[in-house]
């Protein structure tokens, strides 16, 4: 089993690069914005909660965040591993996953890959995403910078834990999507 926890600030290409390597190594991803503008989407009470927080760029409390991601992980998947898409963001949720991974999957995560992006770059997609998606978040540079900000202040921790394990690897996501993903392959390859 093939477990990535695929990394990087909003807009760093991480949704995109998750479903050509889903179609690669044929793995299931599990992003937890999409199951969370999913239960915004059908104004589910978990929906409800997070709007709250997104829609000015904050983190989902981490017990909610967690607790949605053990309930996809207990459904029934017929591939060969995870795409992990915005979680871990927290030194917290990396342990979670860590023991969720464990006690769901009896597996372990296999790599972080970070996809490396300077914050210009990043404003720029993300406006223009919010221009065609109408992602309220992706809509206000403001709350972009916010965004980015966060994941800085919060997420940096998590690089760090991957990297005492000796499974954090940086690719430049600046390019050609294609070559990106060679790239990305690649590192999987050499963990197979
Ligand atoms: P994303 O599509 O990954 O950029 O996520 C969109 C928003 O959903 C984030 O800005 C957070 O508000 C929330 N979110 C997604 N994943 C998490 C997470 N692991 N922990 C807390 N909040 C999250």
């Amino acid at each position: 089993m093939i477990n990535i926890v695929l990394f990087g600030p909003p807009g760093s290409g991480k949704g995109t690069q998750a479903e050509n390597l889903i179609s690669k190594f044929n793995l299931k991803q599990i992003s937890t914005g999409d199951l969370f503008r999913f239960n915004m989407k059908n104004d589910t009470p978990l929906g409800i909660l997070a709007k709250s927080y997104i829609d000015k760029g904050e983190l989902v409390p981490d017990k909610v965040t967690t607790d949605m991601l053990i309930d996809e992980l207990k459904k029934p998947c017929d591939c060969d591993g995870y795409i992990f898409d915005g979680y871990p963001r927290t030194s917290f949720q990396t342990e979670c996953l860590d023991k969720i991974v464990k006690e769901e999957l009896k597996s372990e995560i296999s790599i972080c890959l970070s996809l490396i992006v300077e914050d210009r770059i990043l404003v720029e997609r993300l406006i223009n995403r919010g221009k065609s998606s109408g992602r309220k978040d992706d809509s206000e540079v403001s709350i972009i910078t916010n965004r980015i900000s966060e994941y800085y202040k919060k997420t940096a921790e998590v690089a760090e834990l991957y990297k005492e394990q000796g499974k954090y690897v940086e690719i430049n996501g600046v390019g050609e999507i294609a070559e990106i993903s060679q790239k990305l392959f690649a590192e999987v390859e050499k963990i197979k």
